[in-house]
């Protein structure tokens, strides 16, 4: 019995499965069968049920990260049932529904882990660009990196929570702003559209500032109690005219958006940076020094981090706005992110 059992456990785990990979730096997707891959020891198998498309993808598809072995298979949002546990799991089961997001597995050796402080690991791993990722049918993840998935969350709506979600709400919970602050988010889009909602739920006084007059309505909508289109008006003066912004949450990926808005924090306030841009913040000395004003970087968080962002969101109602598209129609999927009209999140569906 057993003998036949390993048989058609072999059978099953070398059945194909589904992959969108890019086979070079700057190729294009490829939909191809692949075997499925075992898990090793203190790893699970995910079956995957949705995956977002996140703007960091393009650091897998345009090889704009050092290292990666290709082909690879991007995608750091994911959300899918275990089906198989590795040697000297204990803790995970078959059939728990997990995420997987941009944390995926730290050394527990550098200095910083040695600190208990895993988010900033010099050796951290990240799905779709250390391993491959989570635009496949069947992907094998570390447990380090797994997130317990609330009931309350479809798998589609808690995918971009992974990425996106994780990192506004856990950028504006270590920003110091307290209920009833002023709060800026700089931006209306992938990010902006879930951090108005986090810093409303936080109560928060929510400004969001954007280009044009079409995202007001939907900032509005969101939670945000005042918008601003720095366009149409000097968003400067409009925030101090409410007394300063105490943050502004710059999601926006534009570093002259950034500069320009920085003289509207009151004292000791802070421009917290989640908008991933390689240009430069203008501010002068005296900028930060009058008033006391500081600048902040912030990268995700933890799976436990996760955890916390996915129970505060099936608690408050926060959910992100999403595209969906199935694993087939990745590369579509992909374009539709990069073009920037999304509305906002796009995320990969699995075929059964
Ligand atoms: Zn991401
Ligand atoms: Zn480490």
């Amino acid at each position: 019995m057993a003998t036949t059992g390993a048989a058609a456990a072999r059978k099953i785990s070398a059945a194909p499965m589904r992959v969108a990979q890019i086979p070079k730096p700057g190729g294009d997707f490829q939909i191809v069968d692949r075997e499925m891959p075992e898990p090793g020891p203190g790893q699970v198998r995910i079956r995957v049920q949705a995956c977002g498309v996140c703007g960091s993808d393009v650091l897998t598809k345009e090889g704009k990260w050092p290292g990666i072995a290709y082909p690879r298979v991007p995608g750091h949002e994911v959300v899918g049932i275990i089906d198989q546990v590795g040697a000297g799991v204990s803790t995970w089961k078959n059939g728990q529904r997990v995420g997987v997001g941009w944390h995926g597995g730290q050394d527990n050796t550098c200095p910083s882990c040695r600190r208990g402080d895993f988010r900033n690991c010099t050796n951290l791993q990240i799905p779709g660009i250390s391993y491959d990722g989570g635009y496949q049918q069947y992907m094998v993840a570390p447990i380090e990196a797994l997130v317990a998935i609330p009931e309350g969350l479809t798998d589609a709506e808690a995918a971009p929570l992974l990425c996106a979600g994780i990192t506004t709400y856990n950028a504006l919970r270590h920003s110091g702003a307290m209920p009833g602050d002023v709060v800026a988010v700089l931006g209306v889009g992938g990010l902006g559209h879930l951090a108005i909602q986090f810093a409303n739920k936080f109560g928060y006084k929510v400004v969001a500032v954007g280009r044009g007059s079409e995202s007001a309505a939907l900032a509005k909508k969101l939670g945000a109690s005042a918008y601003i289109d720095n366009k149409a008006t000097n968003p400067v003066e409009a925030l101090q005219q409410l007394g300063g912004a105490q943050v502004i949450l710059a999601t926006a990926p534009s570093a002259k958006a950034m500069s320009q808005l920085f003289d509207g924090l009151g004292p000791s306030g802070k421009l917290m940076v989640i908008g991933v841009t390689f240009d430069p913040i203008e501010v002068a000395p005296v900028q930060l020094i009058n008033g006391s004003r500081t600048i902040q970087g912030w990268a995700a968080g933890t799976p436990a981090d996760s955890e916390d962002t996915l129970r505060f969101a099936e608690l408050t109602g926060v959910r992100p706005m999403i595209e969906t598209y199935p694993l087939e129609k990745a590369a579509e999927a992909y374009a539709r992110m990069v073009s920037g009209k999304a509305e906002f999140r796009v995320v990969l569906t699995m075929p059964s």
